[in-house]
């Protein structure tokens, strides 16, 4: 049976690192602070906000949380941005997606100071990890190379197989896979839609990282004995033995994939905490200024 990586331990690991290391930034007078923004009542969005602010607290970590109305302008979201970009209290600053229909995602996320987007979708922070340059990380895909570098899983001169393209996941950690560094350096293949024969693919990986959005789309017949699976996917699916009537599943089918694979994580608690523990390290990170300077997993 394989290793289970365990985000959950982990995320707290490093929750408890991060509380040290923002006590002594405090002592020399700086409080890294969060501002975070919510615009709507999508209820999912809410939780992950409200986590995010207490997860803050937690650690030391300064936040504001400012909750505005579905039917705030583009404009008043813009505005209040770039009140946050010059308030030097604010070290990070998160805007909750999705928006609204009527507020323009792009533009919005545009306007964050790239030296404050701690969630890494500013083209420029995009564009400096193609490079390998310092910048920030996307928090789920930096949460991944983080687990595989504590579990002392190496890359090096693996086949790493990422199922899924998008801006937030697939993407980014793909570009991580292949950067020529210590922690990374595996050949990396993409697959997405558009793959003919994906098992193809998928049994080839040593490392495989799915990002699909499909529940329990892995199954064990998609694997070859001893790989590493990353299962990015958090889904509901109706559950009437479970008290809230779901349950949450991966896109990795865990019963069929686990017994051959040599690690894995779980749905809940593989990669999802992380992602929260790396939001606050990349606050930290933007608060000391090693964010721009120093190459976050180096
Ligand atoms: P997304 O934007 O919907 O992207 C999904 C990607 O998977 C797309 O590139 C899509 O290909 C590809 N795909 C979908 N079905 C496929 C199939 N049957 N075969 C091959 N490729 C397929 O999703 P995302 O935002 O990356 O999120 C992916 C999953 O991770 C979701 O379950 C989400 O909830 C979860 N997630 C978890 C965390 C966390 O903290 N743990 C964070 C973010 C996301 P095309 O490009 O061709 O459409």
């Amino acid at each position: 049976m394989a290793e289970i990586l365990d985000g959950k331990q982990l995320a707290r690991t490093i929750r408890t690192e991060l509380k040290e290391k923002v006590a002594e930034l405090k002592s020399s007078g700086i409080t890294p602070g969060l501002a975070l923004l919510l615009v709507g009542d999508n209820p999912a969005s809410q939780v992950y906000v409200r986590s995010k602010a207490k997860a803050c607290a937690e650690v030391g970590i300064f936040s504001i949380v400012e909750k505005r109305p579905a039917e705030t302008t583009q404009e008043e979201v813009l505005e209040l941005i770039a009140r946050w970009n010059a308030d030097p209290r604010i070290h990070g600053i998160l805007v909750q997606l999705p928006l609204p229909a009527h507020i323009d995602e792009q533009a919005v996320l545009l306007a964050i100071d790239p030296r404050k987007d701690v969630d890494g979708f500013h083209p420029e922070n995009m564009g400096r990890l193609v490079e390998g340059l310092p910048g920030f990380v996307p928090c789920t895909p930096a949460g991944i190379i983080e687990i595989l570098r504590r579990y002392n899983i190496s890359t090096v001169g693996k086949h790493a197989v990422v199922l899924g393209r998008s801006n937030i996941v697939g993407k980014p950690i793909a570009n991580l896979l292949y950067q020529k560094s210590a922690y990374a350096n595996a050949t990396v293949t993409i697959c997405h839609t558009a793959t003919q024969d994906l098992a193809q693919y998928t049994r080839s990986a040593d490392i495989l990282i799915v990002a699909a959005g499909r529940p329990q789309l892995i199954t064990g017949d998609y694997v070859r004995e001893g790989v590493v699976v990353i299962d990015v996917g958090i889904n509901r699916i109706e559950d009437p033995s479970a008290p809230k009537g779901y349950r949450l599943v991966g896109d990795v089918d865990f019963d069929s994939v686990a017994p051959k694979a040599a690690a894995i994580t779980p749905v809940p608690g593989g990669v999802g905490p992380m992602t929260i523990a790396m939001l606050l390290t990349n606050t930290l990170r933007a608060a000391t200024g090693e964010a721009f300077s120093v190459r976050q997993f180096d």
